[in-house]
C-alpha cells in the first residue's frame, strides 16, 4: 500500500505565502524553483514524503498542481521541476527569484518505500517524471542498508532533456545504478539510444518476484514499462505509477480527477498498478 498523506499540520484549502529563493534552469523550458516559506512558523510545521504534490497558486492566474521534487530531510528549501505549460507556469517563469506565490499541500498518496525494506526497487523515468522520482531517490540513498540493489533506469527525447545530470555521479557513488536512454542522439551522445522499456529488458535482475518497480513519465512509456515489468517477472502488487490528470481541489471533492472509486488527487498520484489498470486504458481521463 502506498503511504496516505499525514504530513500537513496546515488547512488543505489555506494557499501560504512562499517566496521564489532560486531557479535553477534544469533542460529547455522545465526549471527547479526553490520556494521558501514566507512565514517560518509554516515553513517549520512543513513536511512531506516522496511523491506528493503541492497546489501552487498565482492570484488572478489560476492554480496547479506540481509534485515536489526536493530532499524531504531538507527543510531549507523546497524545490518544485516545472515544465512551462501554459499560463500559471509562464507567469511562475516570468516572476523569477524574488517572486511569491501562494502554495497549499503537501497532497497525496507516496511512494511506498518503508513497504519496499529488504527488497530490490527499479525506478522507471521518462522526461520530467524524474522530478516526482528525485525524492524517493534522496530517501532510497539516505537508509541505502535498508534495500537491496538499487536503478535507475531514465529515458529522455534528447539528451539535453535528461534532468539532474549533475547528481548522477554522487547517486551512483552511494549505490544507485542508474542506465539513461535517449530517443533521438546527437554527435556527443555516446550512450543508449531507444526506449527506457529496452533498458528493463536488458536488466539482469536476480529476483524479480522481490523487486518493487516505481514509474512516472508519459503514460504510454508507463503502459509499456508495466508490460515489460510483467515479462520479466515483476509481480502486479510489486508495481507502482504516478498518474497525472487535470485537478482542481486537490482533496477529492470537485470530482475533477475521479474515476470511479479514485480521486487521483487524493488517493494517488501514486498508485498500485493492479488498482487502476483500467485508468491507465483510458485517454484524456
Ligand atoms: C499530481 C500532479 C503532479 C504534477 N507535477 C508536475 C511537475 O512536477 N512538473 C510539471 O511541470 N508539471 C507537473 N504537473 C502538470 C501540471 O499540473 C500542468 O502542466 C499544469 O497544470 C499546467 O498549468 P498551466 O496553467 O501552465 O497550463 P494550462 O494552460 O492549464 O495547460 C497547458 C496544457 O497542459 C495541459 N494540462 C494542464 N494540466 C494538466 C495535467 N494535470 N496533466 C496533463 N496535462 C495538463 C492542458 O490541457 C493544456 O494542453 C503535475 C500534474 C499533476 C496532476
Amino acid at each position: 500500500m502506498t503511504s496516505a498523506a499525514a504530513c500537513s499540520a496546515t488547512d488543505p484549502w489555506l494557499a501560504h505565502s512562499v517566496t521564489i529563493d532560486r531557479v535553477i534552469p534544469e533542460t529547455p523550458g522545465v526549471a527547479t524553483y526553490d520556494f521558501v516559506f514566507t512565514d517560518d512558523n509554516v515553513g517549520g510545521r512543513y513536511s512531506f514524503l516522496p511523491g506528493q504534490f503541492n497546489m501552487l497558486y498565482l492570484p488572478g492566474v489560476g492554480e496547479v498542481a506540481i509534485s515536489i521534487s526536493g530532499n524531504p530531510a531538507d527543510r531549507s528549501k523546497l524545490p518544485h521541476t516545472i515544465r512551462v505549460a501554459g499560463n500559471v507556469t509562464q507567469e511562475l517563469a516570468r516572476l523569477g527569484e524574488g517572486g511569491s506565490l501562494g502554495l497549499r499541500g503537501p497532497f497525496g498518496a507516496s511512494w511506498p518505500l518503508a513497504d519496499c525494506a529488504g527488497m530490490d526497487v527499479v525506478l522507471v523515468a521518462g522526461g520530467i517524471g524524474l522530478a516526482p522520482l528525485r525524492p524517493a531517490i534522496y530517501d532510497l540513498l539516505a537508509n541505502r542498508d535498508r534495500y537491496g540493489r538499487l536503478t535507475l533506469l531514465y529515458g529522455s527525447r534528447t539528451p539535453a532533456g535528461l534532468l539532474y545530470t549533475d547528481e548522477y555521479e554522487q547517486w551512483r557513488a552511494r549505490g544507485l545504478d542508474i542506465q539513461t536512454t535517449v530517443d533521438r542522439t546527437t554527435d556527443h551522445w555516446k550512450g543508449n539510444v531507444g526506449v527506457v522499456t529496452t533498458l528493463l529488458e536488458r536488466l539482469t535482475l536476480p529476483r524479480p518476484e522481490n523487486t518493487a518497480l516505481m514509474t512516472c513519465g508519459p503514460e504510454v512509456m508507463m503502459w509499456y514499462t508495466i508490460q515489460s515489468a510483467r515479462e520479466c517477472g515483476f509481480r502486479d502488487d510489486n508495481l507502482y505509477v504516478s498518474l497525472e490528470r487535470n485537478m482542481n481541489c486537490a482533496v477529492g471533492l470537485c470530482g475533477h480527477c475521479q474515476f470511479g472509486p479514485e480521486f487521483i488527487c487524493k488517493d494517488g498520484p501514486v498508485f498500485r498498478y493492479d488498482r487502476v489498470t483500467s485508468i491507465l486504458k483510458v485517454d484524456d481521463l
